[in-house]
Formats: structure tokens, sequence, C-alpha cells
């Protein structure tokens, strides 16, 4: 019995998201009276584990794993949770988490409960959760009553906890051969943002009011003083304006930043389910009854073109680097 993490990498980096994984699952296995073990899959990061909260860490090393398939990497953390007696396994849900999880829930024969935003409530044989749904529109309790369990948690929903306790990593072989291995990458496209949209705590996004993407740079601007992504509403990136990597919303990217700054943009339903989990909206909108400003923490009633720059030049007086 214990607590199983995925802890994911991108090019032999750990994700933010993994070490907030590991310290939920420390936590997790400490209300549940048992262990936390983290598993690594492929080109893995560096860092110890332990001082996340991992209890033991195990590596995947099998050579067909190096590349991000989610068939083989269901199968290889099925292998991992059944040999080490897991009965709940939590993931980030990421792109590569949300496509991991259901083909795990399915092999563990497991309840699964996706899009969780805290720790669940664990009193006796109840596992009761908290999950977004209806595109973030709504918070829904669901009892998980299956001893077995697969649950994601949404990025940047828990505190990382460092510790000074360390733990080696343990190659495994999981047994997959190049046979398992059904789908091959031709080419790969990065994302070469300064900062990755999924993890960032800061967002500078803006809509259709910015006029056309000449006017990026004040866009840019703003995200570089304040060290943040830019994204963009659909329209932005249908149009070319912005790469379809920054499309936030129903059919794009979903973030939960700290901070979502969004200029010029109306706040349709289908933009809100991608950027209503946000900790802190603030809208710059030009138009007082744009919907946006119903799920506005703070709202500024102007122009972007005015408001931008005068952000940008407050932001790096403060910093200093005016
Ligand atoms: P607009 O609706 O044109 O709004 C522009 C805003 O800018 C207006 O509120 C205007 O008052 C303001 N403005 C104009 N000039 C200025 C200025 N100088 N300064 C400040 N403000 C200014 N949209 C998404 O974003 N993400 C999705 O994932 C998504 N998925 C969709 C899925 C479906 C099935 C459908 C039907 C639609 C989807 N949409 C999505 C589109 C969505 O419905 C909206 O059409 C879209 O979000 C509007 O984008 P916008 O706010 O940039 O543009």
């Amino acid at each position: 019995m214990a607590v199983l993490v995925f802890a994911e990498s991108d090019n032999g980096v750990y994700k933010k998201s993994s070490f907030e994984i590991v310290s939920y699952g420390k936590t997790l296995a400490t209300s549940l009276g048992t262990s936390c073990i983290a598993v690594s899959i492929g080109n893995a990061g560096t860092e110890n584990l332990g001082n996340y909260g991992a209890d033991k860490h195990i590596h995947v090393s099998d050579a067909s794993v190096q590349n991000f398939n989610p068939q083989v990497y269901a199968k290889a953390l099925n292998k991992v949770a059944t040999d080490n007696g897991a009965h709940t396994i939590v993931i980030s849900q990421t792109y590569s988490g949300k496509s991991i999880a259901p083909l795990l829930a399915i092999k563990q024969n497991a309840a699964l409960a996706t899009g969780l935003v805290s720790l669940p409530e664990i009193e006796g044989d109840r596992f009761r959760v908290k999950k977004t749904c209806f595109s973030s529109k709504a918070i829904a309790h669901v009892s998980l009553t299956n001893p077995k369990r697969v649950i994601t948690l949404i990025p940047n929903s828990y505190q990382i906890n460092i510790t000074d306790s360390e733990v080696a990593k343990e190659d495994f072989s999981c047994g997959i051969s190049e046979s398992d291995v059904n789908t091959t990458i031709t080419a790969t496209n990065k994302v070469t943002g300064k900062v990755v949209l999924t993890e960032a705590e800061l967002v500078v996004s803006a809509g259709r009011g910015l006029k056309g993407p000449v006017n990026w740079n004040l866009v840019e601007d703003l995200a570089d003083a304040l060290g943040a992504a830019t994204a963009c509403s659909k329209p932005v990136s249908d149009m070319e304006w912005r790469p379809h990597s920054e499309h936030v919303g129903q059919t794009g990217i979903t973030i939960k930043p700290n901070l979502y700054m969004a200029f010029g943009i109306s706040g349709a339903i289908q933009h809100l389910a991608g950027v209503g989990s946000s900790k802190v909206i603030c809208v710059i909108n030009t138009d007082p009854e744009a919907p946006f400003f119903k799920a506005a923490d703070y709202g500024i009633v102007g122009d972007a073109f005015e408001v931008l720059p005068k952000l940008t030049k407050r932001v790096k007086e403060i910093k200093g680097v005016a």
C-alpha cells in the first residue's frame, strides 16, 4: 500500500508540476499512513526527489521509454504501481498526464478523478475529492469508493514543500521492448517562449483588442518586465497573430497562474474555461460592459495601448530596471 506519483520531465529537466505532485503525494501518503513513491521515466531531471518528499524514487530506465508515448508510459507506471502495491496514483493534469491517467486507471481497474485542485478529504474509507468540471465553471465533490484510485492534480494547485531528506534513485526495467512502441515520432516542434505558459505563475494575455500582431511588443515588454509568459485568445491564434501554443481556453490550453492579466479580451465563456481558475484575474478593456469584468478580481476600464506601457514602466521602476 503506497501512494505513487509520476514526476514528469521534459528533455532531462523536471517540470515544476513534478515537484508539486511529489509534495502533494507525500502529504497524502502521510494522511493515509503510508509512503510516497516517486516514479520518473526516461530522460528525467537530476534533482533529488527526496527533497520534495519522496520516500523512494524509482526510475524507469528501459531504452524504449526515452520518448513520450502514453501507452508505453501507462504500461510502465502500471508495472511499477503493481509491483509496489500502490493504491493511489497521482499524476499532474498536464498534456501528457491527461493522456496517461485514463489508460492507467483501466489497467489498474481503479477509480479515476481528474482536475483536482486540492488534497482529498479522508475519513476512514471515505476518499472525497474536489475537482473542476464544466470547463472549470463549477467544482464537483466526488467520493471515490474503489480502494484503488488514479487522480490528476491541476498544476499550480499545491505548494512545493522542500525538505532536507534525500533518496537514492533506483533504476528499474519494466521490460518494455521496441515492439510495445506503436508510434514513431518523425518531428518535434518545441515551444521556445522564455517562460513556459503551462508552468507560468504570471501570464500577460491579449486578444483582438490589440488590433494586430505588430502591437504585441507592448504585451511582450510587460511580460518581460514581470517575468511572465504570454498568452492570447483563440481568434488571435486563428489569425496567426500569435502561435497556437499561446491560445488559452476551452479549445486551447488550460492554465492556473497566480496572476492572469487580460488586455483587450472580451471574456467569452470559452476563453474563461481555460483561465477562470487563475488565482487573481486582472482585466483591461475599453468596454465597461465586457463580460470579463464579472470574472475579474481587478479591472481597468481603459485603452490597452495606454495602460500597457504605463504598467511596464511602473513594474520596471519598482524592480529598479527602468
Ligand atoms: P473580441 O470578442 O473581439 O473582444 C475584443 C475585446 O477587446 C472587446 O471586449 C473590446 O471591448 C476590447 N477592446 C477593443 N479595443 C481595445 C483596446 N484598445 N483596449 C482594451 N480593450 C479593447 N476563445 C478563446 O479565447 N479560447 C478558446 O479556447 C475558445 N474556444 C472556442 C470554442 C468554440 C466551440 C467556440 C464557438 C468559440 C471559442 N472561442 C474561444 C471564441 C470565443 O467565443 C470568443 O469569440 C473569443 O474568445 C473572443 O476573442 P477576443 O476576446 O480576443 O475578441
